[in-house]
Formats: structure tokens, sequence, C-alpha cells
């Protein structure tokens, strides 16, 4: 029996040009949803008539199927902000209120803040997507991370209730949160705090930080930025750990130390290594990039090379930052 589609439905849509990579299938189902009430309406629907979704943001930290994806993709697209003062702080600070739905670009919110002369979100200069994703992933650069500047956040629940909890309540860790632990949590916007700063700095903070990027990132090929989160020092053998004096220097004076996954990719000599059209850039080895037409197999198949190069010559378990959709 043909399905009832609701209205803003459409069939067939390609999602390659919706991702960083450049890659991936149709979606049989998409919707690109402009307020909260289309997402809401999107995605009753798809648990109503047991349809798969997935929630896309601007798609900079996905790989998608060459396949596609068997349900419907809801583009998240609500971009309504609203910057109100906050009142002083117990500290006598000024602090701002931001508050902003989740479908808006990073990258413009973060200009908004900076163009308002607000210190606190400018170390995200750069990160393509949407707010909504940063949150997610809990987002982080340069020391900085989306959880440090979250007060609230509102979703949509696996009910289809819409429910708004503390930062201490989204179970923020590196590149983590409840949303990420319940895919079928979606946030629909979030409040951030920022303060009074001097917008001359910021503004030449956040262009040295965007030049900086553009000259360790090869940001000519698509990608989703970093493949790998970080490599936690303690779930490394002492042995294979003492092997690597470049490791030791890189921790030094660290209370919680991390290791770039760059830094064993490019140890394990794996710079340049090719699948097909998918290459571990030599300017940035963690991002495994689109370098010629790669397929979605070519990717995955060259980020589980790289995996099983690192267990073998560093005892180490390299886990994906990137979410895969439709494998
Ligand atoms: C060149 C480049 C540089 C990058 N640099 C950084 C960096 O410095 N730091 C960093 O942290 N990341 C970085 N990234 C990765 C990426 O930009 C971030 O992870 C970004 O926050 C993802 O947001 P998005 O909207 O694109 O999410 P998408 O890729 O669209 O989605 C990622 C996941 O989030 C989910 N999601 C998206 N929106 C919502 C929502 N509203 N509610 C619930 N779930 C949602 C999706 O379902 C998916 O599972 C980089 C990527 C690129 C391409």
């Amino acid at each position: 029996m043909a399905i009832l589609l609701p209205s803003g439905v459409k069939q067939n849509i390609k999602l390659a040009p919706y991702t960083t990579y450049k890659i991936g299938g149709p979606a049989k189902y998409f919707c690109a949803a402009k307020s909260e009430d289309e997402i809401a309406e999107a995605v009753s629907w798809a648990r109503k008539e047991g349809v798969p979704y997935f929630i896309l943001g601007g798609g900079s930290n996905i790989l998608v199927s060459g396949r596609g994806f068997d349900g419907l993709v809801v583009k998240i697209q609500n971009t309504t902000y609203n910057i109100s003062p906050y009142g002083g702080s117990p500290a006598g600070r000024q602090h701002t209120k931001i508050e902003a739905e989740a479908g808006i670009d990073l990258p413009k919110l973060v200009k908004a803040t900076i163009d308002s002369g607000l210190a606190g979100l400018e170390w995200a200069s750069g990160i393509p997507g949407t707010f909504g994703g940063a949150v997610r992933g809990n987002a982080g650069a340069f020391g900085g991370e989306i959880k440090d500047i979250i007060t609230s956040v509102r979703f949509l629940d696996e009910n289809g209730g819409i429910k708004t909890i503390d930062n201490k309540d989204c179970n923020f860790s590196y590149r983590d949160s409840i949303f990420k632990q319940n895919p079928d949590y979606i946030i629909l916007s979030a409040t951030i705090k920022l303060e009074a700063g001097d917008g001359k700095a910021l503004q030449k903070f956040s262009k040295e930080t965007i030049e900086y990027r553009a000259s360790r990132h090869p940001l000519e090929y698509g990608s989703c930025g970093s493949v790998f989160k970080a490599i936690d020092v303690n779930s490394m053998h002492s042995e294979d750990f003492e092997k690597y004096p470049r490791f030791r220097d890189l921790i030094k004076n660290d209370p919680f130390p991390v290791i770039p996954t760059a830094c064993f990719i490019d140890e394990a000599s794996l710079k340049g290594y090719t699948i097909g059209g998918a290459t571990v850039s030599t300017k940035h080895p963690n991002f495994l990039v689109n370098y010629n037409n790669a397929s979605s197999q070519d990717v995955s198949a060259l980020i589980n090379f790289v995996k099983l190069r690192l267990t073998d010559k560093f005892g180490i378990i390299a886990e994906e930052e990137l979410q895969y959709v439709g494998f």
C-alpha cells in the first residue's frame, strides 16, 4: 500500500551535497524542517509509520553509505537566535544569554557573538556544521568545548514530548553528551551564556584561528574533520608507550593525558596511504579525505585499515568521531 507522506517530505533526495565529505546515496524520504513544529511533525510521522529516521545537521561529522538511507532524513533548519542581557554575575561580570535554534550554522552563530563583543564561543571559529550538531557532539577546539558555555538544552524526547534540561543533566564529556547516548533525543535549541569581551581582540583571534585551520587542515578536499578521537594514554600498554619517546614528550605536565590520533597515524607512516579515492591526508593525518571521487566504501575501508594498523603497532583502539549513516 502506498504510504501517505506529510507535506514537506520529498522522495529520493541525494545526500552527498548535504555532507562535507560530498559522499552518499539518496535518502528514501527527506524533509528540510524549518521550525520546531516541522521537526516534530516529520519525526512523529516516521515513528508512527515505523520508518527509520536520521537527524541531519550540517553533515560535517558523518559518512553516508553509497546506498543512501532507507528511511527519512530530517534536515534541521530552524535558525533563529536571540541575544539578551543576563544580568550581573556574583563575580560582578556582565553575562549575556543567547538562545539559538539547533539548525543555525555554527560559524554564523560564532560570528554573531563576536560581532556583539561577546567572549566564550570564539574558539569555535572555523568549525563547520550546525549549533545542534555541536551541542550533541560537545564540539571543541583549542581548549574550548560547547559544554563550558551551555546553560540549558531544549529537545524532543522519544515520546514526542519537549523537555528542557540544564547543563549538569546533559552528561557532557569529551565529544559526548546525553543526546549522543540517546539518538531519539532531538535537539531543538539551546541557551548559552557568554561574557562581555573586547570585540577587536575577539575578531583578531577568530581570523587567526580560521587562518591557522586553513594552514593545517586539507580544506581543499571533502572530509569530516578528524576521523578519530584523541587516544587516552591510560589505555596504552606501558611497554608500547615507552618505545615512542615522541609520545612521552607530548604529554609532559598533562594531568589528563591524551595524544592526538594524528601522531600515531604519522608514526605508523600512513600519511598518503590511499584506498580508491580516499587517502590519509599528508597535511593532517587524522583527516581521511575524499581525494578523488571516493566512494563510501573507499573511506570506510581506509578507516578500518588505519584502525587495524594502529592496534597492531601501538596496541591502541582508535575510536571514530564520525557517525556512519546507512551502513
Ligand atoms: C574541516 C572540518 C573541521 C572540523 N573541526 C572540528 C573541531 O575542531 N572540533 C570538533 O569538535 N569538530 C570538528 N569537526 C567535526 C564537525 O564539524 C562537528 O562534529 C560538528 O559539530 C558536527 O555538526 P553537524 O551539524 O555537521 O552534525 P552532522 O554531521 O549533521 O551530524 C552529526 C551527528 O549529530 C546528530 N545531530 C545533528 N544535529 C542534531 C540535533 N539537532 N539533534 C540531535 N542530533 C543531531 C546527527 O544525527 C549525527 O549523528 C570538523 C569537521 C570538518 C569537516
